[in-house]
């Protein structure tokens, strides 16, 4: 509880943006500060470790953010899952439904071992999307998602029902 209250005291709403009517939940106030940014990574690590992670995925681009420093306290593997095009060796790729158009993100597959457990991780989780796709991405490599974690979940856009067909047992964490 005080952890939380530290980590969303530090999140800023940011109205209209970045279209009207939009309430952007901007994470940059958090990661400024070094103790709201070192508990928060604490946090994650110790996820990693509690789902017993082999690999961390970060989503792009917050997602690094969060993702790497986690990765490399709790002592294991950081993978980015990009947008298409970024990625120079081979992928794997998905597109999923955006509110106009579509998307694709991409992997590098030979990052992945089939017997890779693997934790996701981004800041914020509005309709799923872009999750859902990066654990189909997972999938297609082999591995095994053990969870979710996200900084912010905003619960008015309900991903955490569209990502749960494809998270079966996993767990969705978020603060
Ligand atoms: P989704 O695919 O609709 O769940 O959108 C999630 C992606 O959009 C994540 O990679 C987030 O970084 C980004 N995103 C959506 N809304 C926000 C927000 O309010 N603040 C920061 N990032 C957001």
């Amino acid at each position: 509880p005080e952890v939380r209250e530290l980590l969303v005291s530090r999140i800023r709403d940011v109205p209209d943006y970045p279209k009207p009517g939009v309430k952007f939940k901007d994470i940059t106030p958090l990661l400024a500060d070094p103790k709201a940014f070192s508990t928060l990574t604490e946090t994650l690590a110790d996820a990693c470790v509690e789902f017993g992670a082999t690999k961390v995925v970060g989503l792009e681009a917050r997602g690094f953010i969060l993702a790497a420093p986690a990765a490399v306290r709790a002592g294991i593997g950081f993978i980015p899952v990009r947008k298409a095009g970024k990625l120079p060796g081979a992928t794997l790729a998905e597109s999923y439904e955006l509110e106009y158009g579509s998307a694709e993100i991409e992997i590098h597959a030979e990052d992945l071992a089939e017997d890779d457990r693997v934790l996701v991780i981004d800041d914020v989780l509005a309709t799923g999307g872009t999750a859902e796709a990066s654990l189909q991405l997972i999938r297609q490599a082999g591995a095994q998602v053990v969870g979710v974690a996200v900084l912010l979940e905003l619960g008015f856009l309900d991903g955490r029902s569209r990502l749960a067909p494809t998270l079966g047992a996993a767990p969705l964490e978020a603060l």
